[in-house]
């Protein structure tokens, strides 16, 4: 390295110690900066189940929409300053909570499905399954039911309850981690998720979803997790 360009290097070190020292900049306070992920695949790879189309306004105006007011509504708040999304989920209300918790339940929702997805889990989970809905396909029945019965926008919930997996709905930006339950999977139930690809048609969304693009392994996962031993 040259001597000028060793100068320079070492005051820009000099001036970021500084400002960390300061506390500006967010990089050294614990929490990552709140910001979109990435799809976990690429937009169209969901066909034709969930179109290119829908997958690029879903998480490119919507998702995106609901993350730049979490943080916008967060930098007010100097509580929020160095937290972490769930976090602020948990500890928010109003406006806040409506944009972080569906910031959060959007980045769940995009690990809970996977190009060659759906079908049956090939883990443990299955067992708990049939032995609480009878069989596999009483379970989707059982979740596209539940769909159907939830008025207006919301979430679709299977959760692992002491009893065994558990299918529970919330409503607009509703999410079981307030409950301190760590969910195994969701399916948003927004128009805006299904509307362009099916129209009113919910329950053919749904029976599609745990049919073709669930991901079981994301499920399981967070079941391991879940669970003790
Ligand atoms: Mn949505």
């Amino acid at each position: 390295m040259r001597r000028r360009e060793f100068l320079k290097w070492s005051a820009g070190a000099g001036m970021l110690a500084l400002f960390q020292a300061a506390g500006i900049g967010c990089t050294d306070r614990g929490a990552p900066p709140i910001d979109l992920p990435d799809l976990p695949y690429p937009a169209d790879s969901l066909e034709p189940y969930i179109s290119e189309r829908t997958l690029a306004f879903h998480h490119g105006r919507h998702h995106r929409g609901y993350v730049e007011k979490t943080v916008r509504l967060a930098a007010a708040e100097n509580r929020f300053a160095a937290a972490r999304l769930e976090e602020i989920v948990k500890s928010s209300s109003g406006s806040l909570f409506n944009a972080a918790a569906q910031a959060w339940n959007h980045q769940f929702y995009w690990q809970s499905m996977a190009p060659g997805g759906g079908g049956t889990p090939s883990g443990p989970l299955l067992a708990k399954i049939r032995s609480r809905f009878d069989s596999y396909d009483r379970f989707v029945e059982a979740a596209v039911a539940a769909a159907a019965d939830l008025f207006g926008s919301g979430w679709l919930w299977l959760i692992d309850a002491p009893d065994g997996p558990k299918l529970l709905t919330t409503s607009n930006a509703g999410t079981p981690i307030t409950a301190g339950i760590r969910p195994l999977l969701v399916v948003d139930l927004w128009e805006h998720a299904y509307y362009l690809d099916y129209q009113d048609r919910r329950g053919d969304y749904v029976r599609t979803v745990f049919t073709h693009l669930i991901n079981w392994d994301y499920a399981e996962e967070n079941w391991s997790r879940s669970t003790p031993g």
